[in-house]
């Protein structure tokens, strides 16, 4: 073999050259012409070189140095199903029978207000991250007093059944068997996440769930949210989870991949010190950005497979 190998870099040198040879060893596979489920037809790649070099970086690295990070609303969760937009881990949340007409209409005038804003290209990103703040900072005020339990979440959830999108159960048991971990990192309700995860099954020891989780006291009274830091679409980022048991046991892990549905979740990774290989994938529908590496975009009619595509990467 040894034998073969050093006649036909003889040979080769004799043809082609050094430069050539070497050129030929280090050549990158290509991934973004030949996997067929980045060829398909609602996969948009701003710059395949990019892509490509980023795959093969991954790749080259191994499964010891990946983790995955996922947005939890509507990029776990899907966004429609036959044309009706399903609910978000907030909106789960406010389905519990025992929530008070009081808290359901001051949740409806803050979401009146803050949405339009938060989707607004045209408010600049300082004052826009202020106006966030505020909202998630007035939607933790209207939750405390609540006694909303887990395990009325738990049985909203039942009755609901928020539907995963496509390949979500395949995808995870194929990263987590490979014990490449999983951060589920989310601005939604952690409660609420974490009773749709266990629903279907795919909530284990690999997974972990950043987001809002109330804080409840001895009696079962909401007090707000825990560990006093809010997530909001503009710190969903490293520097919240920075310094946590997580960010230690995986900070080794410099390589990711990212997969979001909105303009916040492309940031997720984006803090790190050190040089990472990062992909960025988009399921998008409602906002279609281009600082997607990888756009999947959702139409109504091909509102399948998304997370199929990501299971040969
Ligand atoms: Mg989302």
């Amino acid at each position: 073999m040894i034998t073969k190998l050093v006649v036909f870099r003889h040979v080769y040198y004799a043809v082609l050259g050094y430069r050539a040879f070497c050129t030929m060893v280090i050549m990158n596979k290509d991934y973004v012409n030949t996997l067929k489920e980045l060829t398909a037809s609602n996969v948009y790649i701003k710059d395949k070189t990019k892509v490509n070099e980023i795959i093969n970086e991954l790749a080259k690295a191994g499964i010891n140095k990946l983790q995955v990070i996922l947005d939890f609303d509507r990029t776990v969760t899907k966004q429609h199903v036959n044309g009706v937009r399903q609910y978000s881990s907030f909106g789960i949340f406010e389905k519990c029978p025992s929530l008070p007409a009081s808290y359901l209409s001051a949740v409806t005038h803050l979401n009146e207000k803050y949405m339009p804003i938060e989707f607004n290209p045209l408010v600049p990103r300082a004052e826009k991250k202020k106006h966030m703040e505020d909202w998630w900072r007035l939607s933790e005020e209207t939750l405390i007093g609540l006694t909303v339990s887990q395990t009325e979440i738990d049985e909203v959830v039942k009755e609901i059944q928020p539907p995963l999108r496509d390949g979500c159960p395949e995808f995870f048991s194929s990263i987590t068997k490979e014990n490449v971990p999983i951060l589920i990192f989310s601005a939604g309700l952690g409660q609420t996440v974490v009773s749709v995860l266990k629903y279907h099954g795919i909530l284990n020891e690999k997974v972990k769930v950043v987001a809002n989780f109330l804080k409840y006291d001895e009696n079962g009274v909401i007090q707000g949210f825990r560990d006093n830091i809010i997530i909001n679409v503009f710190n969903k980022n490293e520097s919240v989870l920075r310094g946590t048991e997580y960010y230690e046991r995986i900070k080794d892990r410099t390589n990711a991949i990212v997969v979001g549905d909105s303009l916040g979740d492309a940031s997720m990774f984006d803090c790190v010190a050190h040089k990472a290989s990062v992909l960025k994938i988009g399921f998008l529908y409602d906002h279609v950005s281009d600082i997607y590496f990888v756009k999947i975009v959702t139409t109504l009619e091909k509102n399948i497979g998304q997370f199929k595509y990501l299971l040969p990467i």
